[in-house]
């Protein structure tokens, strides 16, 4: 049988959005019904047939959502010359939690940057979490942006004014060449995965040895893949691939430590790999009652 895809896949596959991944594939005949979620499946060598040779290429809703790369992301998440306020709402995007609307709403008091998590009062979508982890990376980007500021809207101009939308996709265009919505985009289509993939386990010490935490993969292997003879991987993690890690304290139980922690490619691709197993699992299970 030929591979099948849906439009959210798609739109993951191809870093545009949901939306314009449905008007591609809108002249194709689907092949049929996820069971499971009701999503119509269209054959994907058509789907990046119909991608190709798409009408009106270039057209205004394609440039919106084309997704930056990963490369291009960290230059721009480093490079100083950009007002650290814009690169700290670049980075909380990248990392799919918080929608734009959202980001620029938020208060300075919203943000636990020690504890690396901000809050969103009100998510757009009932399926957007009002808890949202951040990598050591966004982390570092936000407590610059907040300086010795204790309230007030988060993200802030020169000025210590707040940042509106027009302002915010103005900022991205002139100083990113590219549109606010591609930070999103981008971090999706890194990490094949529309938010981090979460993964929860109990451990007696969350001590990820002495490595830089983001220079080393943070997985702790054992209780993510087949263990390979190693309790901890000593790879090089890639910065794109963040994984939301949720350590439960080995006494108590209770959340110990949650963050968004980068791995290597090959941990990342383990990970993925074992949840769509779990969920083939699920499936086989269902059908055989
Ligand atoms: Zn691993
Ligand atoms: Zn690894």
């Amino acid at each position: 049988m030929s591979e099948t895809t849906t439009a959210r896949e798609s739109a993951i596959r191809w870093g545009i959005s949901e939306a314009a991944a449905r008007r591609i594939l809108a002249p194709l005949t689907p092949i049929d019904r996820d069971p499971i979620t009701g999503a119509m499946r269209y054959n994907q060598g058509e789907a990046d047939a119909a991608r190709a040779n798409r009408p009106g290429r270039g057209s205004r809703a394609d440039l919106s959502a084309e997704a930056i790369s990963t490369v291009r992301f960290q230059q721009l998440a480093s490079d100083d010359a950009i007002p650290v306020t814009h690169r700290a709402l670049w980075a909380l995007l990248w990392e799919g939690g918080v929608r734009v609307g959202s980001a620029l709403s938020m208060d300075v008091r919203d943000v636990a940057i020690d504890d690396h998590v901000v809050v969103q009062e009100y998510p757009k979508l009932d399926s957007d979490e009002r808890i949202v982890p951040l990598s050591e990376q966004t982390a570092s980007l936000l407590r610059e942006a907040v300086g010795d500021r204790i309230d007030g809207p988060l993200i802030v101009n020169e000025n210590g004014r707040p940042i509106g939308r027009d302002r915010a996709a103005r900022a991205s265009r002139t100083l990113a060449n590219a549109s606010i919505h591609a930070f999103r985009m981008g971090g999706q289509k890194a990490r094949k995965s529309l938010r981090p993939p979460r993964i929860m386990f109990a451990a007696l010490s969350t001590d990820w040895s002495g490595e830089d935490p983001t220079r080393t993969c943070q997985c702790p292997c054992a209780h993510v893949h087949s263990y390979r003879g190693r309790e901890v991987c000593q790879g090089s993690a890639d910065a794109a691939l963040l994984v939301d890690v949720t350590v439960l304290s080995g006494m108590t139980g209770e959340v110990d430590d949650r963050r968004l922690r980068p791995f290597c490619p090959g941990c990342y691709e383990a990970l993925l790999a074992q949840k769509e197993n779990r969920k083939e699992l699920k499936k086989l299970r269902r059908k055989l009652g």
